[in-house]
């Protein structure tokens, strides 16, 4: 069964889209069969990936409301070794559509079930708002990644979220749960980043992670090139940060054994 991890934080700008296309690059790069879903209709993880999203034949959007198949909306990105299922402005528009349709906050988690077999790990790019979308991202999702910045505002939004993902694991999904928290954009030097950083490793522990992803230039550079940070600059700081968390995240989904192999039990 794939694993399906929700990359959220309901704030603009703090580097959801950065993590899903560079995690997604470094999963197929340790070998994992993986699909990145656009769910915010900038569309900017399409396109980071190297996808125009002008020209789609299908996006999520037609999954969502039922007018295509999954399987007919999934392009391979050329370079980076996933799967994506693309996104445009159309998107904006599910919102209203989805509104009549049955199961609405269900959607995507029912068309990923007919892909479940071909990955081994399915990452959502949501948008920046806890909105139906989103929802329909919590819904198809086990986990939570969210990545955040170390500043001043940044734990004050996070209580919306996690509040959020806790209605939503009581009303809708009780698989899904907070799986950790990213620290991104991370400014070494500012003796604000370091406070919050610790701040958040006081609330929440083992939550966050281990690596920390540092601001890198040739990180915000790499989606004008339509490639990842990871293949725009394999040696850069930022592209190495994504590797290693990539490796984290694996530990960490075999520990909880989401994504641990089958093995025999002990004999004892
Ligand atoms: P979100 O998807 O949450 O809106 P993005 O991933 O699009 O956030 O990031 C917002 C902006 O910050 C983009 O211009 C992106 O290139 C830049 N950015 C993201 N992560 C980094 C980083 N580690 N170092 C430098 N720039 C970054
Ligand atoms: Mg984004």
């Amino acid at each position: 069964m794939a694993q399906v991890l929700a990359i959220a934080n309901q704030k603009g700008g703090v580097g959801k889209t950065t993590t899903s296309v560079n995690l997604a690059c470094a999963l197929a790069r340790l070998g994992q069969r993986t699909l990145l879903v656009d769910l915010d209709p900038q569309g900017n993880a399409t396109m980071g990936s190297g996808v125009d999203k002008r020209t789609l034949k299908a996006s999520v959007y037609q999954v969502l409301i039922g007018q295509a198949r999954i399987v007919d909306a999934i392009v391979n990105t050329e370079a980076a070794g996933y799967a994506l299922l693309p996104a445009n402005r159309e998107l904006a528009g599910a919102e209203l559509d989805l509104v009549d349709l049955d199961a609405r906050e269900s959607r995507l988690r029912d068309a990923l079930a007919e892909v479940d077999t071909r990955f081994d790990v399915v990452l959502i790019d949501c948008p920046p708002s806890l909105s139906l979308l989103t929802l329909n991202g919590f819904c198809a999702a086990q986990s939570v990644i969210i990545p955040m910045q170390c500043e001043y505002y940044a734990l004050e939004g996070l209580s919306d979220l996690v509040n959020t993902v806790r209605k939503v694991h009581a009303n809708f999904n009780p698989r899904l749960s907070i799986l950790g928290l990213l620290r991104v954009m991370f400014d070494a030097r500012m003796a604000l980043a370091q406070q919050v950083s610790r701040q958040l490793e006081a609330h929440f522990g083992a939550k966050v992670f281990t690596t920390v992803v540092p601001r890198n230039v040739r990180l915000a550079e790499a989606p004008s090139h339509g490639l990842p940070g990871l293949l725009y600059d394999p040696q850069s700081k930022g592209a190495q940060a994504y590797l290693e968390f990539g490796r984290e995240l694996m530990a960490r989904l075999a520990h909880t054994g989401a994504a641990a192999p089958a093995t025999p039990a002990s004999a004892t």
